[in-house]
């Protein structure tokens, strides 16, 4: 017996309006998780490769973990699986808020959502009590009005709401999933897969409570780690400072992206976006999620100049490093109504400053003109400009209408060079960390499984803020930059842990700034599983929930030729930290495959899918 878990999916299906139960097993808990990776097994049992990711036979896959339904610090995320329509193959994205611990209290780990509705509804899911509604009167608002409407129509202020805005309705690939006017699943367009289905929301609000095997000594750690938890964070500043605290080091460092990519350095910029001006500027202030001591987000006030006046959620890293380094913006209040009119259009920020950038940068090269862009002059460091662009982008207008389907599918439109320039990895835009300032990036990258990502396997980390695992050989001697020797080891061994993560479905912050040990994230497990898990178990769960996705990227038609990056990764820096440095990206990625024990292809042998009992998990 495994507890912490309901042992139960919910599965809804748009088009017949049908609603079952069915149970997970527990052998499928203890192998896959949660979250992420029972994301994942679903995904392969019930996707095959011919289904588009914008067909009603593609599955949006709600799902949480063990650690979701007790107070458990940073459990208060969920994660999303899909198939996306800018990658198509496996994709997860996870966010928090509060919808995971209350989607948990409804009594189901998993909820499925299949098929596609003839007009637009949303799902309503409490303990017992599920609805399908009609949403036609909410179709067409922003994310923020959808939350608060949906909230209003359920008459429940404290339900917690996922939802789309209306780049998602139009099915622009970039869309995300917007929860609570709060956090954001942003990564692969999801949200558009969501839009597909004609599901603008859904909003859920449980009471139940899972069992757990040692619920005295779960609260004892709970208690514990949450004082040493907040401790940490104030020292590392993650409290007070949020994400945006780590522009300045990641810029010393040559690792945000300037120029989209073709500079290497702008301290000048990087001082004005980071900490502690940002702070100051925005009046910045932690916004946690449910049972969060860090609270990385910022809930920011900004009462002039007029036109960027703006009370809210503030950018994080990512953001002021894709729309401000990346763009040669250097002006927070302007990036942070940027980032809003995102969150309220729900699109991903990541991918919309890429795609900006290369606006920018075919712009300056001339391989598009005035004419291309109905007249508008597409300057570096204007942030106007990226304003008009994300509302085009976002409600599909306009020359932005070209982004609707990603930066990779813009260059193709584009034609001429744009293909040489636009910088992603199987279709998803490289986030604000440069691989060619930590070369364990390489590998992470370029065989991510959802496409290039810093979130499943933050090997940057390792590398710029000394985060380590010794539990698993994370270790200082093997993050010296420019050094060949154990960074495919790191990629590989934070990629299994990552996965493990996801799946557990617990925030990184917790370990990353807020120095939670891997010992102590099994001692929480153990309390609630009942289980007796050690480290080597544990990552066992991390590299088969990987080499799982890995699969279906295989059978989705991906090879060893797109375990690449981009041409400006190739290019050495002029100045600064890593200048005339290039990172060998064909051996990091042989001593890869032969650690991982993949064939020459890059396929898993025999050997390892036995090891990791995937036998069966056949192309
Ligand atoms: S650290 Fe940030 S993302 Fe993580 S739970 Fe807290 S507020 Fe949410």
């Amino acid at each position: 017996m495994v507890l912490g878990y309901w042992n139960k999916i919910l599965r809804i299906d748009l088009t017949t309006k049908k609603i079952t139960k069915e149970e997970i097993d527990n052998n499928t808990c203890k192998l896959f998780v949660g979250g992420a990776g029972i994301g994942a097994e679903i995904l392969w049992k019930e996707v095959s490769p011919k289904v588009e990711p914008f067909n009603s036979d593609n599955k949006l896959i709600f799902s949480v973990g063990p650690f979701q339904g007790y107070p458990v610090p940073g459990s208060a995320k969920f994660c999303i699986t899909s198939k996306s329509p800018l990658t198509n193959t496996y994709a997860d994205s996870s966010a928090g808020a509060s919808w995971g611990p209350l989607f948990k209290k409804t009594g189901y780990d998993v909820l499925i959502i299949q098929g596609k509705s003839e007009n637009p509804v949303y799902i309503y899911i409490k303990d017992n009590e599920i609805k399908i509604r009609d949403a036609r009167d909410i179709w067409g608002m922003d994310s923020y009005q959808s939350v608060d409407k949906i909230r209003k129509k359920i008459r429940d202020p404290r339900a917690s709401v996922v939802t789309i805005g209306p780049a998602a309705e139009k099915l622009v690939k970039i869309a995300c999933i917007v929860v609570d006017k709060h956090s954001f699943a942003g990564r692969c367009g999801l949200g558009a897969v969501m839009g597909s289905k004609n599901l603008k929301a859904i909003a859920v609000k449980g009471s139940k409570k899972v069992p757990v095997s040692n619920l005295s000594l779960l609260e004892n750690y709970n208690h514990k780690y949450l004082q040493e938890i907040y401790k940490a964070s104030i020292k590392s500043g993650m409290r007070t400072h949020g994400t945006p605290g780590g522009c300045i080091t990641y810029e010393g460092f040559g690792d945000m992206p300037i120029k989209y990519w073709t500079k290497d350095i702008w301290p000048e910029g990087a001082k004005k976006l980071g900490a502690p001006n940002y702070t100051k500027v925005l009046s910045a202030k932690p916004y946690p999620c449910l049972y969060c001591p860090v609270g990385c987000h910022r809930n920011i006030e900004i009462k002039e100049p007029a036109k960027y006046k703006l009370k809210g959620v503030g950018p994080e890293y990512e953001t002021l490093g894709m729309f401000g380094t990346n763009l040669l913006i250097d002006d927070p209040k302007a990036i942070s109504l940027a980032n809003d009119l995102c969150n309220r259009l729900g699109i991903d920020t990541i991918s919309a400053g890429a795609c900006v950038g290369l606006a920018m940068e075919c712009y300056e090269k001339g391989i598009i003109n005035r004419k291309d862009t109905d007249g508008i002059e597409i300057r570096w460091g204007d942030p106007d400009i990226l304003i008009d662009l994300i509302k085009q982008i976002g409600n599909k207008e306009g020359f932005g209408s070209i982004f609707s389907g990603g930066a990779l599918e813009a260059a193709k439109k584009i034609g001429k060079n744009a293909l040489k320039l636009v910088v992603h990895v199987k279709g998803l835009d490289i986030p604000a960390h440069d691989p060619r300032a930590c070369w364990g990036m390489v590998p992470t990258y370029a065989t991510g499984t959802r496409g290039a990502c810093h979130m499943r396997g933050d090997e940057e980390d390792v590398e710029m803020a000394g985060f380590y695992i010794p539990e698993i050989g994370v270790t200082k001697e093997k993050a010296k930059f420019f050094s060949l020797e154990g960074k495919a080891f790191l990629a590989m061994k934070m990629q299994d842990y990552c996965s493990l993560i996801n799946s557990l479905v617990l925030c990184f912050m917790m370990p990353a700034g807020g120095d939670l040990s891997f010992t102590s994230i099994l001692n929480i497990f153990n309390a609630i599983t009942g289980l007796d898990w050690d480290v080597q178990e544990a990552m066992l769960s991390g590299e088969r929930i990987f080499t799982l996705q890995r699969l279906t990227n295989l059978r989705d038609g991906y090879t060893k030729e797109d375990d690449a990056l981009p041409p400006k990764m190739y290019i050495p820096a002029k100045e600064g930290f890593r200048t005339g440095k290039i990172p060998p990206v064909d051996n990091l990625l042989s001593e890869y495959y032969e650690l991982r024990r993949w064939s020459k292809d890059g396929e898993p042998t025999k050997e390892k899918l036995q090891q990791l009992g995937l036998e069966n998990f056949k192309k």
